[in-house]
């Protein structure tokens, strides 16, 4: 089976069509700038060179309009297509078939997720029109989370107001924490009970998954909470917002824009968002990156012990993502701070750079540790494959 995986950004439409009975990628790339002057399309047929192209999009339907045709020219089927939906608010348990009426839910939690839930209805709506006889499926971020315990979900604000505007910890990357759990599985041949998943890119979040259920995760109402992110605060006393606007005179939106675009990693160091520019200058001697890595290193290896109180107690780690999977220094920075939970790591495997799950688990380790590269798109292109093939 073919599958045609969308992941429709604010400005950005990214696709991949995967050969499902041999999980061949036959082609994927990016359309880039959708929206804004000199947008262009990065494109690449069965892991060869990337090619570059400027193409105007106008918008997402033009871009998915143009990723099709593009496709279709290949000659290959496309026997599905798998969404991904950042916000699946209070609708999406699970993976679902698209009708009407599904479009219409994904617009309505768009509130939630203004950026990329109306975008990605957009582009959801273009595919129908243009190929009615493939079956279309949206893979929701938040679904993995929709079954939380109750104690992890809930906020302790009214219950009229909790109720009339949904608000709850709806969490994020569900797609790549249950991908996560699921490689992590694989690997260990069924014998991870308690998973703390750690995926760790320019956005970052936290995962307890125990027997296949996420249990408690970092990010909150809003992808904004939890950890130190690239550009994002994570959490932060509340009343900060509030004292912001009436001491420091800022709008709603400019608290909005410090807290998601000017602060974490990038307002620490003062120089990057980018944790390979952060271990440059920590590595130079700059005080501002190296407080900026072990503030990262000591939050995430404070709420890997918040994620754990809710499986009380985890038998492996997994790292992911783009610092999960590649940055050794923060790896062993967040595992230093949990020795005394019994957690140690390999120094020489540690080091080891390579695309496959692999285990770093150091000698006498209570915990077992792996970095588990994620692929979200492979997860989507399951759950197509599950619903409609
Ligand atoms: P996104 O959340 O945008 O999908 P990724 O998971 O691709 O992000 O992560 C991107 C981040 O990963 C980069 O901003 C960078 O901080 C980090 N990163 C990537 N490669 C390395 C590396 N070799 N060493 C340290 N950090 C890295």
């Amino acid at each position: 089976m073919n599958v045609l995986v969308i992941n429709a950004g604010s400005s950005s439409l990214k696709y991949q069509l995967i050969d499902l009975s041999t999980q061949e990628v036959y082609a994927k790339g990016n359309c880039e700038r959708i929206g804004i002057e000199g947008s262009f399309l990065t494109h690449s047929e069965h892991g060869g060179e990337t090619q570059r192209t400027p193409v105007p999009f106008p918008t997402h339907r033009e871009a998915s309009e143009y990723v099709l045709e593009l496709i279709t020219n290949l000659g290959h089927t496309i026997d599905g297509i798998g969404h991904r939906v950042v916000q699946g608010g209070w609708y999406f348990p699970e993976s679902a078939v698209v009708d009407d009426e599904v479009l219409a839910k994904v617009r309505e939690v768009a509130p939630l997720a203004p950026l990329h839930n109306y975008v990605e209805a957009d582009v959801i709506e273009a595919m129908r029109k243009a190929m009615p006889e493939v079956g279309n499926v949206v893979v929701c971020d938040t679904s993995f989370h929709y079954h939380m315990p109750e104690t992890s979900w809930r906020y302790a604000l009214p219950r009229d107001v909790v109720d009339r505007l949904h608000i709850r910890k709806y969490g994020a990357h569900g797609t790549s924490h249950r991908f996560i759990w699921r490689a992590t599985r694989e690997f260990t041949h069924g014998e991870t009970k308690k998973l703390i998943s750690l995926h760790l890119g320019s956005g970052s979040s936290l995962c307890a998954i125990e027997d296949g259920r996420s249990m408690d995760t970092t990010m909150g109402l809003t992808p904004l909470d939890g950890l130190i992110m690239g550009t994002r605060t994570g959490t932060v006393d509340p009343a900060t917002v509030f004292y912001l606007q009436r001491v420091g005179n800022y709008t709603v939106d400019e608290v909005d824009t410090m807290m998601n675009k000017q602060s974490g990693l990038l307002a620490l160091s003062g120089i990057s968002s980018d944790t390979r520019d952060i271990e440059d200058g920590a590595a130079k001697g700059d005080e501002h990156c190296i407080i900026a890595l072990e503030m990262f290193g000591y939050r995430t290896a404070q709420l890997t012990l918040e994620m754990a109180q809710a499986m009380e107690g985890f038998d492996t780690m997994a790292f992911s993502a783009g610092i999960g999977e590649n940055s050794p220094l923060c790896r062993e920075k967040i595992c230093e701070r949990l020795a005394w939970q019994g957690v140690r790591i390999d120094k020489e495997k540690n080091a080891v750079r390579s695309g496959e799950v692999r285990d770093i688990t150091g000698e006498g380790s209570k915990v077992r540790v792996l970095v588990v590269p994620t692929n979200e798109e492979l997860m989507i292109a399951y759950d197509v494959q599950e619903l409609l093939g």
